[in-house]
């Protein structure tokens, strides 16, 4: 059997009604900022629970025009976790600050036990990550960011539909930023992101950078960028946003399938802790494994797709050299970069699949007895 990571051909299966929206937009020449983008923000606002919705052209554009709108710049430095996406840190250095870089938990989200200690005269914004769609303690890192002056932007990119109690990722920070990557959970046929906020100051000055900073054809109000949301996606963002309920509680549903049938393998196979409050939205399903490579190795043989997300933290990359960390600064990433491991657990698995990933695991660990 085969068990594919990516579900994109499962997905676009039934694509005529997506076309014929495209073929009316084609003929409307209606190809930037136009209804189909304003109609996208509205639907991602209310699903999110923030007041308004920005479009931007990426994930990554979507954190550092947040950073850059919040006036973030060179001498300043933005906290987040070391084990994110290169992109979290990316998003911070194009700004012009410094990256900070923070320990995680055994959650593998940012350990806020450590925020505070990494919070200097510099400080000017946390970035904490919704990993693998799964909030950061939200509650407690509001209370510091109020606490200590500092705007809280949450990176959700991989969180769309992620809670924590009543906290709905995406709506409890200044800003946060999401991506409609094709692998993200809600996603567009190429490259999309987009800011959501409740401050209209945030959001005028937001629309404006993301488009060279015109307030009309013939007046711009400062220099910026262009990263507008293509109205070609908004139109696919559309079709697809009905169905994020559905695909956000089918990897829920695939995950808990997912947990108890690896439960069995402990101590070899570790879940990580499951928080009952919080909505883990499962964009990755990952667990900590013992031989971790080798059982990557047998899955992959299997025709199990697993991945690794990621082998190396982010403040041992080359691209951190400048910064100056060394192995052992941040414990806890290293740790997880050693041992985890990804399983597809995408809303178009068959229930055949999920148990023939379970008894893959099984039997890798069964021979080692
Ligand atoms: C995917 C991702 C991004 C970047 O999104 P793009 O749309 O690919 O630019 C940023 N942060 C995290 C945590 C991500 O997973």
């Amino acid at each position: 059997m085969k068990v594919k990571y990516s579900y994109l051909s499962r997905q676009f299966d039934q694509i005529d009604p997506i076309l014929e929206d495209i073929r009316a937009l084609v003929k409307s020449g209606d190809f930037t900022l136009g209804e189909p983008v304003r109609r996208f923000e509205d639907s991602f606002a209310k699903l999110v629970g923030a007041k308004y919705a920005v479009g931007v052209g990426s994930g990554t554009d979507a954190l550092f025009l947040s950073l850059k709108a919040l006036g973030v710049g060179p001498g300043d430095e933005v906290i987040t976790a070391a084990n994110t996406f290169v992109a979290t840190a990316g998003a911070i250095e194009t700004a012009g600050a410094k990256i900070v870089f923070v320990d995680c938990d055994k959650k593998s989200v940012i350990d806020v036990s450590k925020v505070e200690k990494a919070i200097t005269k510099r400080t000017r914004a946390l970035l904490p990550v919704h990993w693998a769609g799964q909030p950061p303690d939200l509650k407690a890192l509001l209370e510091i960011g109020k606490r200590r002056g500092l705007p809280v932007v949450e990176d959700a990119c991989q969180a769309i539909g992620s809670a924590q109690g009543k906290l709905r990722g995406g709506s409890t920070g200044v800003a946060a930023g999401f991506s409609l990557h094709p692998l993200k959970n809600l996603n567009v046929w190429g490259d999309g992101g987009v800011i959501t906020t409740s401050s209209e100051e945030l959001r005028d000055k937001l629309r404006l950078m993301r488009n060279h900073g015109m307030s009309s054809r013939d007046e711009y109000a400062f220099y910026a960028y262009n990263s507008r949301l293509d109205s070609l996606q908004a139109v696919v963002g559309n079709h697809l946003i009905k169905d994020v309920e559905w695909i956000t509680e089918t990897r829920i549903k695939n995950a808990k399938t997912l947990d108890a049938g690896l439960a069995g393998v402990a101590p070899k196979v570790k879940l990580p802790p499951r928080d009952p409050g919080d909505r883990h939205v499962y964009h990755l399903y990952q667990f900590f494994a013992q031989d971790r490579d080798a059982l990557h190795a047998f899955l992959r043989e299997k025709g199990v797709e697993a991945k690794i997300h990621y082998p190396v933290p982010l403040h041992l990359q080359p691209a951190s050299r400048p910064l100056g960390h060394k192995a052992g600064d941040f414990p806890e990433a290293e740790a997880q970069a050693k041992a985890t491991i990804t399983l597809p657990v995408h809303q178009h698995l068959t229930a055949e699949e999920i148990a023939y990933m379970i008894a893959c695991v099984r039997e890798f660990y069964g021979k080692r007895r």
